[in-house]
């Protein structure tokens, strides 16, 4: 059930379009929501869409993927086990203010004459644009344009064109390019838990900083996590106008203003290019020597070679991945097409953001659009943003996993920690250690094992990239079933039923729980692929079965008793309801009193104490229901049905995790008003500010899950069950279409689901064989197989 207050709809000021989102006229309020939507990323370095020349309130943050602080987790109250180390993205040295300055009065955005106003995401080329026309106090008209990028190509790399014309007068001009760090954050420190924790003092320390001509490099640390970074800026200024500059730096600032004597109509364009590189080892000079070469290359090469580069990039992320729709029946949505379609490629845009190239790190749950959960990866990437990235960009998603494979070590002392053999990742870190401070909904759920494995799977299978399997995959598989086996025990009381005790699931409002459905599931598949994937390795590559004895000790009887746990799995099942209860006990407990909540108590998590809420029948987010999803070929459509009405109206949706898992369920079985609510509500979790705070950045495991309701959801793709079919539904209207191409074994194929017909194309490969529900589809380039549709409920 949804329990938000209806969506905002989106006002007049902001348009809808297919490729951009757009913001006409500049409105306070909506500052730090417009920050986060308009921020740029790219995996590694991310930029807030602030107005280049600041504004109150405005977060200057820049963050780059990994780049944290460490602190120590205080308790009231210390146990055994605990996560030591707190670990916090860090707002790094922000390169990107543009002050300027007419006739000495600053060009300040919440006090200007503003005659028009424009900006957008541009989600075609990957930038974001802006022009503003303003009448200065003095009457001056004034023309700023600016379009800012943060290089896919380049990852170090960030760029903005700033163009000023004075239109009408002449007029002295002061562009003012800044660096700042250590600038206060004026989120954190909220009593919203989600947010990031605030560091008292200065995070980072200077080591290094000086000026060359227009360029200005600032170096600084972390002193707990001993990571460096280093900025540079430089500076190319195009007028006719006559002109000079003055540089100035100090320990967390740098500054480099051109004063230039504007001639009416003469246009002034000045390029900053921004650097960015961190590292763990090197020394100050060594990393401002880097970024100096970095510098060096793209100053010679220019923006529009920078820009050409995005696009291309761009492009190339498009012809793999968008998502379009035609004419969806605005009644049923009340949102036009082009809104849905401008949501559609917003979400995807962002993830690609996210991700793109961070190489060695994870996806933070905000991308790096925001602090909140303080940069953490959890398994939001995994669930929800891998699928995305596997059958679209699997080179990403490559990275990704190879990130968790790197962690291994550290999963490994963790669970020696706590008692277990095999392997335990951590719920929520940046640095490989368990960052979770709450182990009821941290530690606890250590469902986050099989979902890295379910990724692992899913990825192998749709790649074909075996190598991985067996050069890191089976390493994660062994430790990882091993810690199952360890964990769970076969218990007389429950019929010699494997069980697992005390652990939490996917729903933090059921924490430390025994047999959670979920868990159990997902354990038994991740124990099944563990044994089949060291037999097959040991009938077909022995050279990297005794590789793999040989780095994991593993003894010939290990799988069999994988196996034995898998077929022994307990999973509760309640014969009255003919339901599977989401854990042991989660049928005795207290209705929770939904009538009397009001809405504006929502999320619970703000306004009731966590006992509160564990002893009552409450969820969070989709828990059976996400199995069902995630293991969809194990369940008949009525059982599904059953479950969704079951836990449908238990469901708060307080997780922005959850609505697209609900939209999904709810269109395989047939609810295809829920289907549509659902289905809206994630699709606009961020444009339509859905949860409310999209101020602290957005919801990036909701908008995989947005991709996920259209290929799995609508889209009626399965490949659960080891092969890749389509069961599409029909279009309900007529016109309505979707299409979306999905990336099979290096090959590009294009699924366009009609009223009438479903069409397969193979845009890319030699030759593809798929399944229509259940037959075999041949597919060559070019020659597209269509297929007619009948009805189905
Ligand atoms: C959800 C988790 C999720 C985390 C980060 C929490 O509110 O309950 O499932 O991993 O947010 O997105």
């Amino acid at each position: 059930m949804l329990h938000h207050e209806p969506l905002r709809p989106p006002s007049d000021h902001y348009p809808p379009d297919e490729w951009n989102v757009i913001e006409k006229g500049f409105h306070l309020e909506f500052l730090a929501q417009l920050e986060t939507m308009l921020a740029l990323g790219n995996g590694y370095l991310g930029m807030r869409g602030c107005p280049e020349e600041g504004g109150p309130n405005a977060e200057n943050v820049t963050l780059i993927n990994a780049f944290y602080e460490a602190r120590p987790i205080v308790y009231g109250e210390e146990a055994y086990g605990f996560a030591k180390t707190g670990q916090t993205i860090c707002n790094v040295t922000d390169s990107k203010n543009i002050k300027l300055f007419v006739d000495d009065e600053r060009f300040w955005l919440p006090a200007a004459n503003l005659i028009r106003y424009d900006r957008r995401l541009n989600m075609k080329s990957g930038t974001l644009d802006r022009e503003i026309l303003w009448q200065s106090p003095a009457g001056k008209q004034v023309l700023i344009s600016s379009r800012r990028l943060v290089s896919f190509a380049n990852r170090h790399v960030a760029a903005i064109s700033y163009r000023v014309t004075v239109l009408n007068a002449e007029a002295y001009i002061v562009i003012s390019s800044e660096m700042s760090t250590n600038e206060a954050s004026t989120s954190a420190d909220n009593d919203d838990p989600r947010l990031a924790k605030a560091f008292s003092g200065k995070v980072l320390h200077q080591k290094a900083g000086y000026a060359k001509e227009r360029r200005v490099v600032l170096c600084h640390a972390t002193e707990k996590s001993r990571l460096t970074l280093a900025c540079a800026t430089d500076h190319v200024l195009e007028t006719a106008c006559p002109h000079t500059y003055k540089v100035v730096h100090g320990e967390d600032f740098g500054q480099v203003a051109f004063t230039i004597t504007a001639r009416p109509g003469s246009p002034i364009g000045l390029t900053k290019y921004m650097v960015y590189h961190t590292s763990p080892m090197a020394s100050a000079v060594e990393l401002c020597g880097q970024a100096e070469w970095t510098m060096d290359r793209v100053t010679a090469q220019g923006f529009e070679r920078l820009l050409a580069e995005q696009e291309q990039y761009m492009n190339d992320f498009w012809r793999r991945s968008d998502v379009r729709v035609r004419d969806i029946h605005e009644d049923r949505t009340k949102r036009t097409t082009v809104e849905i379609q401008q949501a559609i490629r917003f979400n995807l845009f962002q993830i690609l953001q996210a991700s793109a190239r961070a190489e060695n790190a994870g996806v933070p749950a905000k991308g790096l659009t925001g602090q909140a959960y303080e940069g953490h990866y959890f398994w939001d990437t995994e669930v929800y943003v891998l699928p995305f990235l596997t059958y679209t960009s699997p080179g990403i998603a490559r990275n990704l996993l190879t990130f968790r494979y790197k962690m291994l070590l550290q999963a490994r002392v963790r669970a020696r920690q706590l008692g277990h053999r095999g392997a335990m990742f951590p719920w929520r870190t940046i640095s490989g250690e368990e960052a979770s401070a709450y182990y009821a909904a941290g530690t606890a759920q250590y469902h986050i094992n099989a979902d890295i494995m379910y990724a692992l799977r899913k990825y192998v299978q749709a790649t074909g990239d075996e190598q991985f399997l067996w050069d890191c995959g089976a390493e994660m598989l062994v430790e990882t079933a091993r810690l199952w086996l360890d964990l769970g025990f076969f218990c007389s009381a429950k019929g010699g039923k494997f069980c697992i005790n005390s652990v939490t699931g996917p729903d933090e409002y059921n924490a430390v729980v025994n047999n959670n459905a979920y868990t159990n599931l997902m354990a038994r598949e991740n124990l099944r692929y563990a044994a089949q994937t060291v037999e097959a390795l040991r009938t077909t590559e022995p050279h990297a079965y005794n590789e793999l004895v040989r780095k994991t000790k593993l003894e010939p009887c290990e799988a069999e008793a994988w196996l034995r746990a898998a077929e022994k799995m307990y999973v509760p099942y309640d014969e009255t309801l003919k339901i599977i209860p989401q854990d042991d006990s989660f049928l005795d407990r207290e209705p929770w009193d939904f009538q009397n909540t009001p809405s504006d108590h929502y999320p619970l998590l703000l306004f009731y104490h966590p006992l509160d809420i564990y002893r009552k029948q409450v969820i969070k987010q989709a828990d059976v229901i996400l199995a069902m999803f995630l293991l969809g070929a194990a369940f008949s459509t009525e059982t599904k049905k059953r479950h969704f009405d079951f836990y449908d109206p238990l469901t708060t949706g307080d997780s922005s995790l959850s609505s697209c898992v609900e939209a999904i369920i709810a269109a395989q079985v047939g609810d295809i008003d829920k289907a549509t609510e659902y289905g809206m509500a994630a699709l606009l979790m961020d444009l339509a500010d859905v949860g409310g705070n999209v101020k602290d950045g957005c919801h990036i495991a909701s908008m995989g899950g947005t991709w996920m309701m259209f290929a799995y959801g609508f889209g009626g793709m399965r490949d659960d069950d080891g092969t890749l079919s389509f069961w599409p539904r029909r279009a309900p209207h007529e016109n309505e279409k979707l299409r979306f191409p999905v990336t099979y074994r290096g090959q590009i194929l294009e699924i366009e689901i009609g009223p009438e017909k479903v069409e397969y194309t193979l845009t890319e490969g030699e030759g593809l064989v798929i399944r229509h529900e259940t037959e075999e589809v041949r597919l060559t380039r070019e020659r597209p197989v269509a297929i007619r549709l009948v009805s189905r409920r």
